[in-house]
């Protein structure tokens, strides 16, 4: 009984200090990295900024986390890496379940920013709805960008690693990134979750019909997508 109970404390604060890893990846490697052409200090400002709004919103890290399943991925590998250019919050994947619209036929899976759902303007005005298909099309457009470039973003990664000391989280996510480069030999043809999960860190939506895409080595793309209607 005892026992059972120090295993389930275990695994409470094992998920807690995972949590508190992965938001601490970003600013880490800025701080670490603050010399480095690729990271601009106003990028860094922005970081810290979305850091301390996020633990503003307790409330909001709730909704995000009900979807979390087994503790370690959400159940959508873009959830918690898209991001509101407007006011820092993540965006969510919302379903409409109108009638009118399932039966048209059209998709209508959006993402729409958490703030501006929760609170409609008061915090968040101009954030823009985007349709699924457009965001995977524009994620999928961008690492095929990395893809073309892959030569010189390995030869960036390796350098990066050369001067690490210790595994650490950023690491771990370079190491993957580099296994991803060494082995495609083309460009993805379809949006895939666990291509996400390992190359991208995080997408702003700047607008309707722009994202900045940041990959996990620092790379960024900005990268236009298909607005719609
Ligand atoms: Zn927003």
């Amino acid at each position: 009984m005892g026992e059972a109970l120090l295993q389930k404390t275990y695994t409470v604060d094992c998920l807690t200090k995972k949590r508190v890893i992965n938001d601490g990846i970003v600013p880490q490697y800025y701080v670490k990295n603050s010399h480095d052409p690729i990271v601009s200090k106003e990028f860094f400002d922005r970081v810290q900024f979305e850091k301390k709004h996020r633990s503003d919103a307790p409330k909001i890290y709730n909704v995000e986390n009900t979807k979390i399943k087994k503790g370690r991925y959400s159940q959508y590998a873009l959830s918690r890496i898209v991001v509101c250019g407007e006011c820092g919050r993540f965006y969510r994947r919302v379903t409409s379940a109108s009638y009118k619209r399932y039966h048209s036929g059209e998709s209508q899976v959006t993402w729409r920013c958490n703030n501006r759902m929760e609170y409609g303007k008061k915090f968040c005005l101009e954030s823009p709805t985007i349709k699924e298909k457009y965001l995977r099309e524009g994620v999928v457009n961008a690492i095929n960008h990395l893809i073309l470039n892959k030569r010189f973003i390995k030869k960036r990664i390796k350098k990066q690693t050369a001067h690490k000391h210790a595994l650490n989280n950023q690491a771990f996510s370079l190491k993957d990134m580099m296994e991803f480069l060494e082995a495609c030999i083309a460009e993805i043809a379809e949006f895939d979750d666990i291509i996400v999960r390992k190359l991208i860190d995080k997408i702003t939506v700047i607008s309707k019909s722009r994202l900045l895409v940041r990959f996990k080595d620092g790379t960024e793309i900005e990268q236009g997508i298909s607005a719609g209607k």
